[in-house]
């Protein structure tokens, strides 16, 4: 099999590529390297079966051969980025969308499009469950992320019906692992960052929005799963279990034994005050649910962080 994986360079994708070619596939990255890191597929490069392209997939994309999937994860991913980078965020939302189409309906592969749990925006249903059709706001600092993402899925639904391609949709909640950039702003690379060098943890709001955390090796199975399902319609992939961002906080402080103190900061425009999976679709059609508790997880993510503060003190 031949595999395309766009934003393969980036945290999610990279990973990506390690486990499609754990399964013996050939692998094509393509990668801007905007947010993503050439770091993230070093360990790939001179391996036969992978070929990187550095590449802006809002452009027409062109791959001789037959290509049999093509996953497309381009994209900024935190909210810092896409307020740093709002047009770039639409347009491979949109343009890279329909470009990673176009390439899907000419080779006649399968289409995975990744998601997220921002298509529900600020829930006024909890759980998520895909049936929740969002309470977005479209003008918003967050909107060009998240209406990039729900033009995304509804131009993957009209060539699934009109085309007839074999498309999927994830929408990926809160995921975390090794290969998150330390800078990316979010939650947890900030929060392990500030507890490994003993600044302050910079808590938005009061600390009681909640989220729900999946590690990165189940999201990755999620993905393999439903590519290779007949589910057409959105389906949800994260960890159901729910924290406060302020526990979270205090968990990620037990773990590192670090003696930094919580510092409140203003809460940002727009942002979800709770969010949680319900995954029964995916447990009932993909046979699937996350396996890695917090505790694992986030002892797995620190040690990538130690090395990578260290790597980054070296430089
Ligand atoms: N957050 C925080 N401090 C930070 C970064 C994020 O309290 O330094 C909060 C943020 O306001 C949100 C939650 O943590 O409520 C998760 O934010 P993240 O940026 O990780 O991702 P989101 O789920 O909002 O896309």
């Amino acid at each position: 099999m031949r595999t395309v994986i766009t934003g393969g360079a980036g945290f999610l994708g990279s990973h990506l590529c390690d486990y499609f070619l754990e399964k013996g596939h050939t692998v094509i990255c393509l990668d801007n390297l905007l947010t993503g890191s050439a770091d993230n597929i070093a360990h790939l490069l001179g391996i036969e079966n992978f070929t990187f392209i550095k590449y802006n997939v809002t452009e027409y994309i062109h791959i001789d051969g037959e290509i049999d999937n093509v996953l497309h994860f381009a994209s900024p991913a935190s909210p810092i980025d896409y307020l740093k980078l709002p047009i770039q965020t639409l347009k491979v939302g949109s343009l890279g969308t329909l470009r990673t189409l176009g390439l899907a309906k000419d080779k006649n592969a399968r289409y995975l499009l990744a998601s997220t749990s921002e298509v529900y925006g600020d829930p006024q249903v909890h759980p998520q469950s895909e049936s929740y059709w969002g309470h977005v706001n479209p003008v918003g600092p967050r909107g060009v992320y998240d209406e990039a993402k729900r033009f995304a899925e509804a131009l993957t639904m009209a060539y699934h019906r009109y085309h007839g391609l074999d498309t999927k949709i994830a929408r990926i909640f809160n995921t975390y692992g090794p290969r998150m950039r330390l800078e990316d702003g979010r939650a947890l690379p900030s929060f392990i960052s500030q507890a490994l060098k003993g600044d302050d943890i910079t808590v938005f709001g009061d600390g009681s929005q909640t989220r729900s955390f999946c590690y990165v090796s189940d999201l990755v199975e999620g993905i393999y799963k439903l590519l290779l399902s007949d589910v057409h319609e959105p389906i949800n992939l994260g960890n159901p279990n729910e924290i406060t961002i302020f526990q979270f906080a205090k968990e990620i402080l037990e773990i590192t034994r670090s003696n930094s103190k919580i510092e409140f900061k203003p809460l940002p425009v727009d942002d979800p005050k709770i969010r949680q999976p319900d995954i029964s679709k995916a447990k009932r059609f993909l046979n699937w649910e996350p396996k890695v508790d917090r505790l694992e997880g986030l002892t797995k993510t620190l040690e990538y962080f130690r090395s990578a503060i260290m790597e980054s003190v070296k430089k």
